[in-house]
């Protein structure tokens, strides 16, 4: 199948545009049309080489699309299907067999096409390889051949091009905050950072019922989303000397979760100073795997703090994701608020839009009008 691709080549380079050959589906695999991929920080940072991958590769992880044709073996999902792609766990090991695909024991290599010994390739105009399978996906393509543990079918009657980012930056945000820490009915929250993923941590924790739900960002338009997400209380630390004591002035036994997005080490701290005796620490942010990260060891032991790292919002996307589609259509989830669209073709623009702020998730659109 030739597909119109953005290949990822030279580190820090832009995206090239080009047309590839992608492979015959295997009977396990599936072939989907792109109506829309989202564009997130991971993407970029693969494409600049500050997390690895093998080149050159199509990237994108937050498709969505049309089943156009299924291998012999699939029994999932039939041609004309709705689906949202995500990232591949095995669905054997221990962790997968337990429900928590998202610590799948081949989780970095399947996702980050690190290892790319006998793994399918597509081929460039010139017959060369160039790497497919980016978090089961890679869907910064017309065409995406997927494994069928990389489809969650959806319901027809929602807008296929909003709902890629269903598959990993909202799922990231709203999962940890209702699958990950649980947040109960009647908690308190404070998220520390108002991205994408930090603005889903607020649409999951309004959904769940938290009852204060504390947000800190430098930016003041993402704060102003963060309210009409269900945010009670907004902290600008520009113009607040110290947020420990504002959190404490809304919630003063301190919050029962704090979940950090931002991956820096002063916010980090900053989130566990707090939380109350007995109160979960969640880490979303991404942030150099092989890097350390002090906390006063008094304030871990002696409050009795939970700290828990959080993937890909501890959940079992192929029930979450149709429940948060749910929640958008009663009007109760509305994460298309953080979405601005772009055509394919303006990919290295709607980058540099992310980069500076200006939009908060970008989305591009793959596939004509009438199949909105
Ligand atoms: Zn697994």
């Amino acid at each position: 199948m030739r597909s119109l691709a953005a290949v990822a080549r030279e580190p820090g380079k832009p995206f090239s545009l080009e047309y590839v050959n992608l492979p015959e589906p295997g009977d396990d695999e599936i072939l989907v049309e792109v109506a829309a991929t989202g564009l997130c920080h991971t993407d970029v940072a693969c494409r600049d080489g500050l997390l690895p991958v093998s080149r050159p590769i199509i990237l994108g992880h937050e498709g969505a699309g049309v089943v156009v044709s299924v291998g012999s073996q699939v029994k999932k999902v039939q041609p004309g299907d709705h689906v949202v792609l995500i990232w591949y766990s095995c669905g054997t090991c221990r962790n997968c067999q337990e429900g928590n695909p998202s610590y799948c024991s081949g989780w970095f290599n399947y996702n980050f096409v690190v290892d790319p010994k006998g793994r399918q390739t597509a081929s460039d105009s010139n017959g060369n390889p160039v790497h497919i399978g980016f978090f089961g996906q890679s869907s910064l393509s017309q065409y995406s051949l997927v494994h069928e543990r990389s489809v969650v079918k959806v319901r027809k009657d929602v807008p296929l091009r909003l709902l890629g980012p269903l598959a990993c930056g909202v799922l990231t945000g709203a999962g940890s905050v209702i699958h990950g820490v649980r947040a109960h009915v009647g908690s308190t929250i404070a998220i520390f950072g108002a991205g994408s993923v930090g603005l889903s941590c607020v649409l999951g924790a309004a959904v769940a019922g938290c009852t204060e739900i504390i947000v800190v960002s430098r930016t003041e338009a993402r704060l102003e989303t963060a309210k009409t997400f269900g945010a009670t209380h907004v902290i600008n630390p520009k113009k607040c000397e110290d947020v420990r004591q504002a959190v404490r002035e809304i919630v003063p036994r301190g919050v029962d979760y704090a979940i950090d997005t931002s991956a820096a080490e002063g916010v980090i701290r900053q989130a566990a100073s707090v939380l109350r005796p007995r109160g979960t620490l969640g880490l979303i942010g991404a942030r150099d795997p092989l890097s350390d990260l002090q906390i006063n060891y008094e304030q871990i032991m002696g409050q009795g703090l939970v700290v828990r790292g959080l993937v890909e919002g501890d959940c079992v996307p192929e029930y979450f994701i149709p429940e948060m589609i749910d929640l958008y259509l009663q009007g109760r989830f509305p994460f298309d608020k953080m979405l601005s669209f772009y055509p394919f073709e303006s990919i290295n623009e709607a980058i540099a839009d992310q980069l500076s702020g200006k939009v908060i998730k970008p989305v591009l659109e793959l596939r004509g009008e009438e199949h909105k």
